[in-house]
């Protein structure tokens, strides 16, 4: 056995010995000066030839059911014969037959079957040798070896060589877990899955997966390793945090440098402990006998590009929960106010005392330089927690999102993000007017579902504190809290800030928390996305974008839309590594982007290929000039564009699930009610920023959705000529538009009214694509029957298993009347409400198997009774079990109809979608008397 190109290993060369020869002969030939041998035969001029010439005996190995033949042959044109034109052919037949051993000479005919009949692409004349090379495959080889044979017919063939192989996945490393070389699987299990081991000193949640291609190829890691806590990920291995550096929690980062005043002597280290002399509260901080101590902190992560910081430095004086300012009695050197260094000495501290120090960065722009009636973006709010301790804290940020004279708007993040399937969390918010420290301090309590807040009824002109607490949704833990507080009204120069509260004691025991708001307009967002006038982007799906989406085609000149929403890339910043689909103007890559001054990201890179036209260049910046005007977590995220140069890109974010409708056709059965209605909730909240935005998406399907390896949901596909063009499910109307028949509702269809509602009409579509597990909406039915039955009332019936919440929502975004239809808000809302108590999903909508399965679930696809196990095995999609059927004896469509559910499991079925889905139709074949109406009403 030898290793051949890339992924393949020989069994089988032909060697000139022990082959059955029947007619056929070893020739010796020159070619090109070098001889070489081959067999042939030619008997042309005869009648009903039947000549073989068959192999030694071909061992497998047992995991290789799918084998390649390469055949090296020559055959003589017909018309070089005179006189031989009716007798003589130009084509051979392969044969194969199984053995579990080899049987010597023995040739018995009929053993072998017909793999193919094989015909030269090239045709020798006389003087003119042309050498063929054609490969076939033989499938399903289950015994221990085989023979192949190759029968003439009344050729004038010469078969110089051949060569016998199967393909592999190469064993590998990806995302730091190994995957064990593995044998490409057969037509019937196209994918084979892979589980793979995280690599020395790298840990995974999940088990490390991948599949192998048919091709041998690996595609898909599913559940990424990462470098467990003190090893960093180096060229595909984790290493030791080296001396001076530390890493906390198993993750993709990197590892960090020890903050100020601690150090780590050894390699590897999880945290850096203080050095000596210093005292660990969240940060290291100097203690003197004197009572004076040292407070260090970091300076912040984002200057906004401001070289102009100086900081301050406030202290509170607090007992029983009352604080009061320190006043002159305590000292600062060099200052209070002012420094420009991140240190400050403070000295004349009573011991018995909790004191609370704030630092505020500030910098020469003020809040006060906006214009007060417009927020300032969000993205100039945003809130840098420095916390320089060992504990991160899970609340890590909090932002001012809006604020109005009596009301502010605050959320806040939570890390590691929830993930889109994860329980959800709830918050406590506290707050109290900041100053409030004479008598008793009174706290408003605001309990939360979201990680957003608005808050009314506030004073003008006042400062607040705010306390956010954060519980797991189960048990009730709390997990977190953090402070912040802010001013309403005109603000002094600097801004507002976050501040963690310490106690002083008989030893005193301090810690601040450095804390900058920065009034910063990130580069892309002022530069390109929004001018001055232009409102913000919440990042927060439930707060409603005050901006509406442009349609890039109001722009005379589109390449000015392009770069006004969207950030240009140089494309050495850009490395493509592997072609992950076809676009409608070119290749889509899965790469890198490596900008200056930030970290590596994955991303998707969209080409335009070449000889395009000016249009066509246009029509593909469109995509980018529209997702640019997008924030939103279940919206893709555009990183940028590169048009400056000859080859165009479009860059996003990566997701590594890639198409919804194929990731959960691929997983068919693997995920719970519970999973596909929290997928369906992300695109739900995708959709209802769209439609805030006053954005129409016209091609809402699974199809459109990219799922990353969290599963959370994100909206794609947004050029301006898709529906037109880009989807193959797009039908031709009269009017000579295309329109995706299933997806959309009867009076986009009808006349073109496309609205928010008729997107919601897709999202029931959408629901029901998920909840089926990537089936097609109304099967093989056409277009025209589907346009039909919709227009007659017949809407699709409940997927299997479907709960009936979740049915009856989708019952609503197919009522005719558009008006009638759920908003987008009213999707989410039910969907969160669903999620929150996951009994809502236990009753499962009434199902109707002869429908719900695919339609010829009931019979062979002609409508007659299924002829075999296997047919009907593979009419409902679950051909894999075939075997199972075969071993347990089960090998009549009369034995299936005996089984009950304990059979089939009892048979090796183990899923439970793919229990369900075998249980149900074998329901549906007893019910063969029952009329096949297709569709509830
Ligand atoms: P599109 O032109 O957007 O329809 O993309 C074609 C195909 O490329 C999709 O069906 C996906 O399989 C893949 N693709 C596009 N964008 C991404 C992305 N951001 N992440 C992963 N795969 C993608």
């Amino acid at each position: 056995m030898s290793r051949g190109p890339q992924g393949s290993v020989f069994i089988s060369l032909m060697l000139l010995v022990s082959v059955v020869l029947f007619q056929w002969e070893v020739v010796q030939r020159t070619l090109n000066g070098s001889q070489f041998y081959s067999y042939s035969v030619c008997n042309v001029g005869e009648r009903e030839q039947d000549n073989w010439l068959r192999t030694t005996f071909i061992q497998r190995r047992p995991a290789a059911s799918r084998v390649f033949v390469e055949i090296q042959f020559i055959v003589r044109d017909c018309n070089s014969f005179d006189g031989a034109s009716l007798t003589c052919k130009e084509t051979f037949n392969l044969y194969t037959s199984e053995s579990d051993a080899d049987v010597g000479t023995t040739f018995r005919k009929g053993q072998f079957k017909k793999v193919t009949t094989i015909a030269p692409d090239e045709i020798t004349s006389k003087n003119d040798l042309r050498i063929n090379t054609e490969t076939r495959v033989v499938e399903n080889l289950s015994r221990k070896g085989f023979y192949l044979a190759f029968q003439d017919i009344g050729a004038c063939i010469a078969i110089l060589s051949v060569r016998v192989y199967y393909k592999t996945c190469p064993a590998t490393v990806k995302s730091l877990a190994s995957f064990p070389e593995t044998v490409a699987g057969g037509e019937n299990q196209a994918l084979k899955e892979v589980n793979g081991v995280c690599t020395d000193n790298a840990i995974s949640e999940n088990l490390p997966r991948i599949y192998c291609t048919v091709d041998g190829e690996w595609v898909v890691p599913v559940g990424q390793c990462q470098c467990k806590p003190g090893y960093e990920e180096v060229e595909d291995t984790c290493q030791e945090c080296q001396q001076g550096f530390f890493k906390a929690a198993a993750s993709g980062d990197k590892c960090e440098p020890c903050p100020a005043n601690t150090q780590s002597l050894k390699s590897g280290a999880l945290s850096c402990p203080c050095m000596d002399g210093f005292y660990r509260s969240h940060i290291c901080f100097l203690l003197s006998p004197l009572r004076k101590l040292v407070l260090s902190w970091s300076p912040p992560a984002d200057t906004g590009g401001r070289n102009d910081i100086t900081y301050s430095v406030d202290c509170q004086r607090c007992e029983s929960n009352v604080c009061q300012a320190c006043g002159e009695k305590i000292r600062y050197e060099p200052a209070s106010t002012g420094l420009t260094d991140t240190k400050v000495l403070v000295s004349e501290l009573d011991a018995h005392l909790n004191y609370t120090f704030t630092v505020e960065a500030h910098s020469g722009v003020s809040l006060l330089a906006l214009p007060r009636s417009k927020p300032p973006s969000t993205s100039a709010l945003t809130t840098s927690l420095h916390y320089t301790g060992e504990y991160p804290p899970k609340i890590t940020s909090m932002r001012l999102v809006e604020r109005t004279p009596t009301s502010l708007s605050l959320s806040w993040d939570v890390s590691p993000r929830p993930r889109a399937l994860s329980p959800p969390i709830r918050y406590e918010l506290n707050y109290r007017k900041k100053d409030d420290n004479l008598g008793m301090t009174t706290y408003t309590v605001l309990k939360l579902e979201k990680n957003l807040v608005q808050v009314n009824e506030l004073n003008p002109g006042t400062a607040y504190l705010f306390r956010v607490q954060a519980f797991t949704g189960d048990g009730g833990n709390k997990i977190s809290l953090i402070y912040f507080y802010c001013f309403l009204g005109h603000l002094p120069q600097n801004n507002t800030a976050v501040i963690f509260g310490a106690a002083v004691g008989g030893a005193v025991m301090l810690f601040i928390v450095a804390v900058v708001l920065f009034l910063r307009r990130r580069k892309r967002n002022s530069h390109t996305r929004q001018g001055p006038e232009d409102t913000y982007f919440s990042s927060s799906e439930q707060l409603k974008p005050l901006k509406t989406y442009v349609d890039p085609h109001t722009y005379e000149d589109p390449n000015v839309a392009v770069l006004k929403f969207a950030t240009e890339i140089h494309p050495s910043h850009v490395t493509k590594q592997k072609v992950i689909g076809a676009g409608e103007f070119g290749e889509v890559y899965r790469g890198i982007l490596k900008a200056p001054g930030r970290k590596e990201v994955a991303v998707a890179i969209k080409t335009l290929k070449p000889g395009y036209t000016e249009k066509q260049r246009q029509d593909f910046l469109s995509e980018a000039s529209i997702m640019g005007q997008f924030a939103h977590q279940n919206i893709i995220r555009l990183e940028g564009v590169v048009t400056k140069f000859k080859h165009a890109m479009i860059v996003t974010e990566y997701m590594e699930n890639g198409a919804l409708d194929r990731y959960l056709k691929d997983h068919d059965g693997e995920f719970s009610s519970f999973q596909l209605v929290g997928m369906l909730r992300g695109i739900a909240a995708g959709m209802k920023y769209l439609s805030d935005m006053s954005y129409v998406h016209r091609d809402l399907a699974a199809r459109n959705i990219l799922v990353n390896n969290t599963l959370e949901c994100k909206v794609s596909d947004f050029g301006l000529s898709r529906v037109l063009e880009d989807d193959p499910e797009g039908t031709y109307t009269t009017s000579g538009g295309k329109i995706p028949i299933r997806w959309t509702a009867p009076e986009a269809i009808a006349y073109r009214k496309f609205t928010s509602a008729s997107d919601v009409w897709s999202f029931g579509i959408v629901m029901w694509e998920v909840m089926a597990f990537g089936e097609r909406p109304y099967w093989d039915m056409s277009n025209h029957e589907v346009m039909k039955a919709i227009n007659e009332a017949f809407r699709l019936p409940a997927p299997m298993d479907c709960p009936s919440a979740v049915y009856q929502l989708m019952l609503q975004c197919w009522l005719q009347d558009r008006s009638k239809r759920p908003r987008f808000g009213d999707i989410v809302s039910l969907l969160d409400k669903l999620l929150r108590s996951p009994d809502s999903l236990k009753t499962i909508a009434d199902f109707d198997p002869r429908v719900s399965i695919r339609l010829p679930s009931t019979s062979g696809s002609d409508g007659s009774p299924f002829r075999s196990v296997s047919e009907w095995l593979e009419s409902i999609k679950m051909s894999q079990y075939s075997e199972n059927f075969t071993c347990a004896g089960i090998v009549t469509m009369d034995q299936v109809l005996q089984m009950k559910n304990e059979d089939i499991k009892n048979i090796g079925v183990r899923l439970p979608g793919h229990l369900k889905r075998i249980a149900y139709s074998i329901l549906g074949l007893k019910d063969q008397t029952s009329t096949l109406s297709v569709f509830a009403v």
